[in-house]
């Protein structure tokens, strides 16, 4: 049965849909079985894995409306290895259209509890915002990935995530804790990040992945070319790191 993760952070740009993407095709490559499902109408992680975002047929948007299932909206992407339940700019209206309709939080949990048995790990992608998109999210999650940035309001921007994340393991969904906090777009040479992700592992012990994944301009190119880092370049440091980021997610998976 699939583990589901939410890759999670109310901030743009910290490097969800580079975390989403690139995590999905490590897992591909250590041999799971990943269906991405793009929660952001940006549609990033949808071109970052290879699909056109204005071809699409059927959407996350379409699953969320209860018009069709995962298994008729998905498609699969032969270059990053792994499945994809896309997005693009109608799904902004669904925030709005979801808020009158009953059990609105759960829609995508319901959706995707008919496909668990065909994936191994299914990966969230959510936007910049604690929304009804996020909220669907987390509310079918056994797990938040939250990538950040090891900079000075760093710590401070987590609080409401953290809260947040409460909220919804107390009210909607007990399966739900934090698995990870992932060090991103790190650069060793800089004193500041290396002191707050010092200040991170102090405050959060083990919820602070191992592996960290490095400022890499090889991971920042690859979606220009509609693929993920890891199957762009593959021996690029950014790749590799992803890698050992989703075998340490697998063993991490193991002891749940
Ligand atoms: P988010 O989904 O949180 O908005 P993105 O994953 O789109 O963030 O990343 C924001 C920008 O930073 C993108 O241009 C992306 O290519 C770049 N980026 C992300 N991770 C890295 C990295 N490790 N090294 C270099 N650039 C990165
Ligand atoms: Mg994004």
């Amino acid at each position: 049965m699939a583990k589901i993760f939410c890759v999670a952070n109310q901030k743009g740009g910290v490097g969800k849909t580079t975390t989403t993407v690139n995590l999905a095709a490590g897992l591909a490559k250590v041999g799971q079985r990943v269906l991405v499902v793009d929660l952001d109408p940006q549609g990033n992680a949808t071109m970052g894995s290879g699909i056109d975002k204005r071809a699409l047929d059927l959407s996350v948007y379409d699953v969320l409306l209860e018009s069709s299932s995962v298994a008729e909206a998905k498609q699969h992407s032969e270059k990053a290895g792994y499945d994809v339940l896309g997005a693009n700019r109608e799904l902004a209206g669904a925030e709005v259209e979801l808020v009158s309709l009953e059990r609105r939080e759960r829609r995508l949990k319901t959706a995707l509890s008919a496909v668990k048995d065909d994936y191994d790990f299914i990966l969230i992608d959510c936007p910049p915002s604690l929304s009804m998109l996020t909220l669907n999210g987390l509310c079918c999650a056994h797990g938040v990935v939250v990538p950040m940035q090891c900079e000075y309001f760093a710590l401070e921007g987590l609080s409401d995530l953290v809260n947040t994340i409460k909220q919804v393991h107390a009210n909607l969904n007990p399966d739900l804790q934090i698995i990870g906090l992932l060090r991103v777009m790190f650069d060793p040479r800089i004193t500041l990040q290396n002191q707050v992700s010092d200040q991170l592992k102090s405050h959060f012990g083990d919820k602070v992945f191992d592996t960290v994944i490095p400022r890499n301009v090889r991971l920042a190119e690859a979606p220009s070319y509609g693929l993920p880092g890891v199957v762009f370049d593959p021996s690029s440091k950014g790749a590799q790191s992803f890698v050992e980021f989703a075998r340490e997610m697998v063993r991490r998976v193991g002891s749940m």
